[in-house]
Formats: structure tokens, sequence, C-alpha cells
């Protein structure tokens, strides 16, 4: 049986600036500035029998050119290397950077060749990357995110609410965490009353409480049936998001800032968490994430990454429980892809295109991308 090659590689880095700038509890406390863009390292890696795949990683704010760094420097180990040893060629790219760290930016910047590496993996085998995972779902229920920000007064919030259930979004996250809890429980209050019993609502502090003040606000929030409340505390808090789970009955959402397997596990093996929030491109890609989901579905967790609905719409479909994914248009809202997630009735229909089933708009990234460099 004759092997493939990867033959060339194109990195490129795009920037793709919000509509509005979106502030959460990080910045109304003070320690970050409002979110303005989001950071993409793309990368297409061609292979000698023809194949194409497509990956990227992202971050918020800061690091998007460390990552678009790092990526340039692990792309010409992948020359000539058999694209279907995935597991191999992550360990390869790992331990060549392993003097600078095996979690963070690190593997951040392997995620995009991973995701490539499974979307031809998929493409070779003529299936959607769902169906050669094993699919569970063909529908997945899906929240939004983005009309929930803390600089929009609660009739605005409530009017964005409004408008994307409209759209088909199955439920809505708001952000909390300010300094006095008790205007973030008039917010959900106001919210809860607006739209009813029967919406799903989601909280979000950003780690900005401590563990007394997110007992006293989760009792507070305890009357609203929300489906989670997600880091009430610090992102490496442990026994606080363990001690807050066990003790209000809100469901304790985490794990978004968490930048590898390795720093899931805690949580993971002592389910420190109900709902697990790690996310696949901030991890290292999927070949980590299959980890986390195997560890989920020990545990009976619910599965609900954070943000790249494109990457984790196809992943979640593969969980055997309990999953949402988060709906955020911003990449839509530019159309840095060809293809836009289907939302219906609460849920996003699972593409059956093959692979990942991404595909770059050329014209419109062109007018984003900040640098392009092609390893052969
Ligand atoms: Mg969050």
């Amino acid at each position: 049986m004759s092997i493939d090659a990867i033959k060339s590689i194109e990195v490129k880095l795009i920037k793709v600036p919000l509509a509005k700038a979106v502030s959460d509890a990080k910045v109304i406390t003070g320690k970050q500035t409002p979110l303005t863009e989001v950071m993409i390292t793309l990368v297409r890696i061609q292979t000698e029998a023809g194949y194409e795949g497509l990956g990227y990683t992202y971050c918020k704010r800061f690091g998007g050119p460390a990552q678009f760094s790092l990526a340039k420097e692990y792309a010409p180990r992948l020359i000539g290397e058999d694209p279907n040893d995935i597991s191999r060629l992550w360990y390869k790219l790992l331990w060549s950077s392993i003097s600078i760290g095996d979690s963070g930016v690190a593997v951040q910047s392997i995620t995009p060749f991973d995701i490539a590496l499974w979307d031809i993996k998929a493409k070779r085998a003529n299936l959607s990357i769902s169906k050669l995972l094993g699919q569970h779902h063909t529908h997945v229920p899906c929240y939004n995110t983005t009309g929930g920000f803390l600089q929009d007064s609660i009739e605005e919030v409530i009017d964005n609410a409004k408008k994307v259930l409209s759209q088909g979004a199955g439920g809505i996250k708001i952000k909390v965490g300010q300094a006095n809890y008790m205007e973030d429980v008039r917010r959900v209050a106001a919210l809860r009353e607006a739209i009813g019993d029967d919406i799903p609502i989601m909280v979000d502090a950003n780690q900005q409480w401590d563990v007394s003040t997110a007992l006293k606000a989760g009792r507070h929030l305890d009357q609203f049936n929300l489906v989670w409340l997600e880091e009430p505390v610090g992102a490496h808090d442990v026994e606080g998001h363990h001690r807050l789970s066990r003790t209000l009955s809100t469901p304790i959402a985490t794990g978004e800032m968490l930048t590898s397997f390795r720093e899931g596990l805690p949580y993971l093996e002592r389910a420190a968490f109900d709902v697990c929030q790690l996310d696949c491109p901030r991890i290292g890609g999927i070949t980590p994430y299959r980890k986390v989901m195997e560890r989920c579905e020990e545990k009976r967790l619910v599965l609900a990454p954070h943000y790249s609905m494109e990457i984790h719409l196809p992943l979640t479909a593969c969980y055997n429980g309990d999953v949402w994914v988060e709906h955020f248009e911003w990449f839509e809202q530019i159309g840095i892809f060809n293809e836009k997630v289907e939302m219906k009735n609460g849920m996003m229909i699972v593409p059956t295109r093959l692979g990942i089933g991404l595909s770059l708009n050329e014209d419109v990234s062109a007018k984003y991308t900040i640098e392009t460099k092609i390893i052969s």
C-alpha cells in the first residue's frame, strides 16, 4: 500500500474585526480592554496524492502573531511526512518545541496542522469528520452569546435575545460577574421575565468572583433554572469550582481558559465541573480533544466547548451524551469561510460535507490577511 506525503503548507495570519467591540466582566473590572478582533492562524496542507486539508487556531486580544510565528516554524517539520500518522506528527511538533512548554501557545500553534490532517483523513475516507469519528447526533442544541455582553443595557440584551431566538438559536447566554452581583441578578431576572420560563439561559462570570461571592450570587441565581453558571471563579481553581458544583443547584461550567489536555485533567478526573468547556483549538486540536471527550463520557459530563462553532459542531456531534454549541456569528459576519452554520428550531444542523467541511473565501480572506507564507 502506497502512502501519501505532505507536499506543501500554506500558513496565513488573518485578522477578523468585530462589527462592534464587546465587554465581559474582565473589562468591567478593569483587567482587559474591550474585544475588537479575533486573530486566526490558518493552514492549508497539500499532499502528493492531491488532498488538501484546512485547519485553524485563533486568539482574542493578544498572541495572534506569536501563534503565526510558531506555526511557520512548525510547518517545515511536516514536509515529506505521511499525513495519516496524525498522533505521531502531533508529538513530533510538540517535542520540537518542548523547551517553550507543552501547553498554551506551543500547542495552540499545533492546532491548525492537527485539524488540517484530520480534514485530510476524513476526505481520503470520503466522509465528513463526524462520520469518520463516529456520529451520535445529527442536530446539536445551540445558544447565542454575542448578544449578552455587559456593554449593552438589559433592554438591548433582551432585544438581541429575541432576535437571535427568532433566527433559530436554542438558548441565550449573558455575561455576569460585576462587582455588585445583585446587578447581575437583576439583569438575569429581567431576561427570564422577558423570554419566559422555557428558554434555556446560561450566565458567564468570566472568573471575576471569589468563591464566597460566587456562592452568594449563585444562591440568588439558583431560582432562575439556569442551564449553567460559567467560570464563577479563577480558571485554575479546581477546588473552588468543585465546591460550587457540589453546593449550588445550578450546574457549573468551566474550561475555556485551559490550554492543554493536561491542564484539563484535574477537572476531568475529579468531575470538578458539570459542564466541560475545554476548547479544541485552544488545547492543540482534535487529537487532544478526543481524549477530553472520552474522559467526559466516563464522568457523564455535559460537553459544551467554548467558541469555534465551525470546529466544535461536527465534534460535539460525536459525543455520547448531552452537548451544546456556542453560536458566535463573528466569522460569518465577514464571510471568511464559504460555508455557514445552519441553525433551526434551537439546533445547529451537523454538516455532511467532506472533512471538516470548511473552505476559505479567497476574496474575503485576501482583504483581512496580514501575512501568508508557503512552505514546501
Ligand atoms: Mg466564557
